[in-house]
This record gives structure tokens, sequence and C-alpha cells, in this order.
């Protein structure tokens, strides 16, 4: 769990204020019930001790106190109905005093004797048990004062709290956990939006400039965020169609000259009256041009498939085929160098693409191929079929590529070796364009290579559906 996480912080966060307010809100009610429960019961207990006050005493004389006894018991028989009654004279004598009551719950006898001013409501102790005693006092028919003291154990208010306390105990855990579950899915739900942004924003590249963010039409923070990011995507698109445009435009210019330049050049070197000097002087110049020729070719063939030319005219193409006549027209490049291309292709292997372009990679491939493999080396092409897919492969046993380079030999520009690669005449653009033409048809390519021993090209293309 991602513990710092927006959902995880904002789920702890009202998990946490849900139970301090639960915990509060549940401690207010059973402080309000108990008050409410205690006062019920010592008003009960004051309007029976008000009653005898009220009822007995008035006709009771200090000399027949004992008719009260059998009068209590009469009328309000406490021992059966739990109560503790007791009513004692000026002079601190008990005229009466109640029972045990049949669950022995307390004991009469203990209950402390009431202070001289005695209040109106008291909790006292009596054998463990605790008591809320009311009194009231009285004044009988021949003037003597009396104290009725009324009350009973609070045993039932107490077990009523402890009720109430282990209900909530239940439902508060359960309540925050509902809580929080619901909240969980609130915060996930919200977050959705972000989530499909992300994604999306992920998943645009330099091949899908246009496409956009979702926009979250809640008219909150989100939706100016996903708008704020789209308009971000608008202008890096715009700017990036002006550079490719930039780039396309200046090869496409620098094309002409270049191609009226070599040609002049050429017919220049054809005069024999040059020096020798001269014409070794022309014979660099011309390979020079030859090069920017082909870093002008190279370019013009990437900004094309930047701008997703390549992808207009697919057709099914027999792989084996293209390879085999590929490999045939490249051998006469080989045979100067002294190399052995040999070429092994599976029947009916067709993927879809654009057959000039398929044979630009394949060209490039056997050029490098070619290019870095010393004298008396060999170049293997083969095409199979691999797990459901086109498999092509070109092999040389040359000088390899140092695995620090591998990662980075499909980079615009980059060569392994500057000096090594402008020997052979190379700028570093032909795996670059072999990369763009594979992903514009969901090819993928592969380079394995082990210095000194050679290198291993491999392009995996969907196989094309039989038509
Ligand atoms: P270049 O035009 O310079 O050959 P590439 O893009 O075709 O550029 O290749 C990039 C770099 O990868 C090259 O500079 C070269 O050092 C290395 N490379 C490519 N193919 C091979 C190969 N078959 N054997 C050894 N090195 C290779």
């Amino acid at each position: 769990m991602n513990t710092r996480s927006l959902s995880f912080r904002l789920v702890t966060w009202y998990a946490g204020v849900l139970s301090v307010v639960f915990v509060l809100l549940g401690a207010l009610i059973v402080l309000w019930l108990q008050r409410y429960l205690e006062a019920d019961f010592i008003d009960t207990q004051a309007r029976r001790a008000r009653q005898i006050a009220g009822t007995l005493l008035v006709v009771a004389t200090r000399a027949h106190a004992e008719v009260l006894t059998s009068e209590v018991e009469r009328l309000y028989s406490p021992e059966a109905s739990d109560r503790f009654i007791r009513i004692t004279a000026e002079d601190g004598q008990v005229v009466y005093l109640s029972g045990p009551p049949k669950d022995e719950r307390f004991d009469p006898r203990q209950v402390p004797v009431a202070p001289a001013a005695a209040p109106a409501a008291r909790t006292v102790d009596s054998a463990g048990a605790h008591l809320l005693v009311a009194s009231a006092r009285a004044h009988g028919a021949d003037g003597s004062a009396f104290l009725v003291e009324v009350g009973g154990a609070r045993t039932g208010i107490d077990a009523i709290l402890r009720r109430v306390l282990t209900l909530l105990a239940l439902a508060l855990p359960l309540a925050v956990a509902v809580a929080v579950a619901g909240g969980f899915i609130l915060v996930r739900r919200a977050l959705t939006p972000v989530a499909q942004m992300a994604e999306t924003a992920e998943a645009i590249t330099h091949h899908n400039p246009g496409e956009r963010l979702p926009v979250v039409r809640s008219g909150d923070e989100l939706e100016r965020l996903s708008l704020a990011l789209n308009h971000m995507i608008s202008r890096l698109e715009a700017a990036l169609h002006g550079s490719k445009q930039f780039v396309a435009d200046a090869s496409h210019e620098l094309r002409t000259p270049l191609t009226v330049m070599r040609g002049e050049l050429e017919n220049l070197a054809q005069d024999h009256h040059l020096a020798a000097e001269t014409r070794e002087s022309l014979g660099s110049v011309l390979e020079e041009v030859g090069r920017l020729t082909g870093i002008v070719e190279g370019l013009l063939a990437l900004s094309r498939m930047d701008a997703g030319e390549a992808q207009a005219p697919a057709q099914r193409v027999d792989l084996g085929e293209l390879a085999a006549t590929t490999a045939g027209q490249m051998s006469l490049l080989a045979e100067d160098k002294d190399v052995r291309i040999s070429c092994a292709a599976a029947p009916d292997v067709a993927v879809s693409g654009d057959p000039s372009r398929l044979k630009q990679v394949i060209v490039n491939l056997l050029d490098n191929a070619i290019k870095y493999t010393p004298v008396g080396g060999e170049v293997c092409l083969t095409v199979t079929r691999d797990a459901g897919m086109a498999l092509l492969e070109v092999r040389d046993n040359g000088i390899g590529i140092p695995a620090e380079a591998l990662p980075h030999v499909f980079q615009r520009f980059y060569r392994v070796d500057g000096s090594r690669s402008r020997e052979q005449g190379g700028a570093g653009l032909g795996l670059s364009i072999v990369e763009s033409i594979c992903g514009a048809y969901g090819a993928q390519v592969e380079v394995s290579s082990t210095p000194g021993a050679g290198s291993t090209f491999r392009i995996r293309q969907p196989l094309a559906g039989k038509t």
C-alpha cells in the first residue's frame, strides 16, 4: 500500500476525524443518558418520599410512630420492590427502616446516616452497591420533625449504560469501516480521470502528437488541468511540426545543389589534363559531397517517415522474396570487400508495408553488416516465421558493437566510433531510418552483439493476413 498516495492520506485523515467525532458523540450520548436515567430515578424516589411525608407522616405522632411501619409495609412493600426506605426522627432515632431487598443487593442497615443538612438527592454505598437516595422532610400531627429517605440500587441504570456502551463499541468501528470504504471508493472514482489523463499522456509520443488528453468536465481544477495540458501539447505539437518541417525543407533544398555539385565535380574529374594532385583533391571533395548527399537523403527519409508518409501505401510484401533480391543486388558491394552474403528465406512469409521502405531496411542492415565486417567475413540474411511473426535476421561475424553502445545505436547521428564510422561513410542515420520504418509498420527491431565476434539485427513484424 502506498502510504504517500493522495487517496491513502485523504482516507486516513477522513477515518481519523470520523473516529474522533464518533467517539465524542458516543461519550456525549452515554453521559447524557446517564444523567437522564439518574435524574429520572431520583425523581421517582423523591416523589415516593414526598408521598410518604405527605400522606403518612402528617397523621403520625412521635408516640405512635410504630404505626408507620405497618402502613409503609402495606402501601409500599419496599423489600418486594427492591427499595430502601428509612424514616428518621428529629433526634436521630430511626422510626422505620426497610428490610433487605429480595435480591440482597444492598443492606439497608449499612446505609450511612443522613447528614444534618441532607441534600435532596445523594449517592451512597451499601455493601458494595451504589444507592441513589432522595430525601424529604415532614412534620407529624404533633409537630415532631421526620426525615424520609427513599432510594434504590442503581444497578438498572448501570445495566442500561453498559448495554449502550457495548452497542456503541460495536457500531463505531463498523460505521468507521463503512465510511472509510465509501470514502475510498469516492476518492478512487474522483481520481480516475487523473489516471486516464496520465495513461493517455504516457501514450503520446512524436508518432502521435495529435492525440489529446480526455477533458474532465467537472468545472474545477481538474478540468483546468486537462485543458492546460492539452494546450501545452498543442504548442509542443506545433513546435515539433515546425522543426520537422524545417529539416524536411532544408534537406529538400540541399538536394538539388548537391546533385549539381556532384555532376560538375564528376565532369571535372574526367579532365585528363588536370594535375594528379588536383585530381586527388577533387576525388576527396567528391567523396565528401557523396557523404553529404547521403546525410541529406537520410534526413529527408527520416522527416518523411516522421510525417507519417510511409504508412500510406501499405501492401502485402513477400519478405523472403524481397530479402533474396536485395541480397542479390548487394552482393556486388560485398564482393568488393571480399565479404560473402548468404540468404536463406522461408517461403510465404508475407508482411504488410511499403516494399521500397522495407527494402531500405534490408539495405541499411546489409550495408552496415558489410561495412563493419572485415575482409573474408560472412553476412547471413534469414527470413523465417517465429511465434506467429515474420522474423528477419541479419547476422555478421564482423567487429561487433560494445555493450555500452548497444542502447544508443538507433539514435539519430549516433556512431559507435565516429572516426571509424566516418571512414566507412556513415553519418549515424542508417539505423534510425530502420527503426522509424519498423515503427511505422508495427515491427520491432533488436540487436545483439559480441565485440570482435559479430552482430545480429532481428526484426519481428506481424504476418500479413491472406489476401
Ligand atoms: P552509420 O551510417 O554510421 O553506419 P548507423 O545508424 O547505420 O550509422 O549505425 C550506427 C552505429 O552502429 C554505427 O556507427 C556502427 O558503429 C554501429 N553498427 C551498426 N551496424 C553494425 C554492425 N553490423 N556491426 C558493427 N557495428 C555496427
